[in-house]
């Protein structure tokens, strides 16, 4: 789960860290009022957006004066980046910087551990970094038993600076972040970039954090701020029915019963060049309403175009699969080509039902992957 800048940076000033004051608006005479309480002649106005590179799209800008923040926010409210509308700006005191850094904490499948990341050659382009000059970021590794004593910080922090004052000011900034990190059971806790002022201070001005899903029970404060997407939504509408679905923008429909098998489906797919649209298992059961339910959510899918239905019939028998499918389509109005595939137990009664049927019913695995990726590609072709 992502949240926006302003609601990580809370977060940070809750665990010490060192971020500006800064002020949530949602109009520009907001953003106004917002500039007068700083009491700094100029201002930094920055879009909340649930994606990266705003700095890159001009989401991100200093202001001198009041006219110039008023001109600041009302273009970057309502501007579009990547797909998000800016709806909230955060105004805060513009800083001087004198260098920027990289410092994030991520999970490492790899090590199998949470790992600190830091470059010198933090901001905007750490992409470009991360792919050109790998060497110029430092991965360290972060021992859950250990955790981050300061003799770690400190050499995590000579990473980064040559100057002892620098490094004394970074070490609890990596440790607190960790704190955070862990305590509220993130995915990443990203400063991007950690600025030295001119003045000599360590600042966070940037804030990026993600949580993971599964320990958000137990994080309602973080839950709280969640915003889901179209696509969140419908995924949790359909947890919510009781199916496992995720969107892969493919174009091919995907009902089946099992997880390996929705993947070994996937799988199938793919060989024969096209592209699932989502992973869906329904679970057991042959239930017409679930069947109705499973179907609806495909087809409110635009990217569609064939549905493929792959079930294997283990307790539940594939002749009852088949009436449960017909029953289902009788209240269904689509003239989506249907693939299906049953197996297992009466398998051969499963398909003679549906012999005679606008189905396309197939034997094996491969026959139906092959039939709807053909399909697929004929309406994509019309
Ligand atoms: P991002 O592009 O979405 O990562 O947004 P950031 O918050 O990282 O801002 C992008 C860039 O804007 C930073 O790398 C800084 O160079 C610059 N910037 C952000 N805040 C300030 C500020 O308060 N003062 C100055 N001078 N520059 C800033
Ligand atoms: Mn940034």
């Amino acid at each position: 789960m992502k949240v926006h800048e302003y609601q990580a940076k809370a977060l940070f000033a809750q665990y010490h860290l060192p971020v500006d004051k800064s002020v949530l608006c949602r109009t520009v005479d907001e953003a106004v009022s917002a500039y007068q309480s700083l009491g700094s002649e100029r201002a930094v106005v920055k879009a909340q957006v649930h994606t990266g590179g705003r700095g890159k799209a001009g989401g991100v800008k200093v202001a001198k004066g009041e006219e110039q923040l008023k001109e600041y926010a009302s273009q970057i409210l309502g501007m579009d980046i990547k797909g998000f509308t800016v709806d909230r700006i955060l105004v805060g005191e513009a800083i001087d910087i004198a260098s920027e850094y990289y410092v994030s904490i991520v999970i490492d499948r790899k090590v199998k551990s949470a790992i600190l990341m830091l470059s010198r050659e933090g901001g905007m382009d750490i992409e470009s970094v991360a792919k050109n000059t790998p060497e110029k970021i430092h991965k360290i590794p972060i021992d859950p038993l250990i955790g981050m004593p300061d003799y770690l910080a400190r050499e995590a922090a000579f990473c980064l600076f040559d100057d002892k004052a620098l490094v004394k000011q970074a070490v609890p900034v990596f440790q607190n972040l960790y704190r955070l990190f862990k305590e509220k059971d993130a995915s990443l806790a990203e400063i991007n970039p950690l600025v030295v002022t001119k003045s000599g201070e360590v600042k966070a001005i940037d804030a990026k954090m993600t949580f993971d899903n599964n320990a958000l029970y137990r994080h309602p404060d973080v839950f709280e701020l969640f915003e889901p997407t179209a696509e969140e939504r419908k995924e949790q509408d359909a947890k919510d029915k009781g199916f496992s679905y995720v969107n892969l923008g493919g174009e091919i429909g995907c009902m089946v019963n099992g997880a390996g098998l929705a993947m070994a489906t996937m799988d199938m797919i793919k060989l024969y060049g096209g592209n699932p649209a989502n992973f869906l298992d329904i679970g057991g059961s042959s239930n017409p309403t679930k069947i109705v339910e499973a179907m609806k959510l495909l087809l409110s899918d635009s990217h569609v175009r064939v549905v493929l239905i792959n079930i294997f019939g283990g307790i539940t028998r594939c002749d009852d699969v088949a009436k449960g499918l017909i029953e289902a389509f009788k209240m269904l109005d689509t003239d989506m080509p249907i693939v299906i595939r049953l197996t297992g137990t009466n398998e051969a009664e499963g398909r003679e039902l549906l012999k005679g049927t606008k189905f396309h019913v197939a034997k094996t695995m491969s026959e139906a992957g092959k039939k709807a990726v053909e399909l697929a590609q004929q309406c994509m072709n019309k």
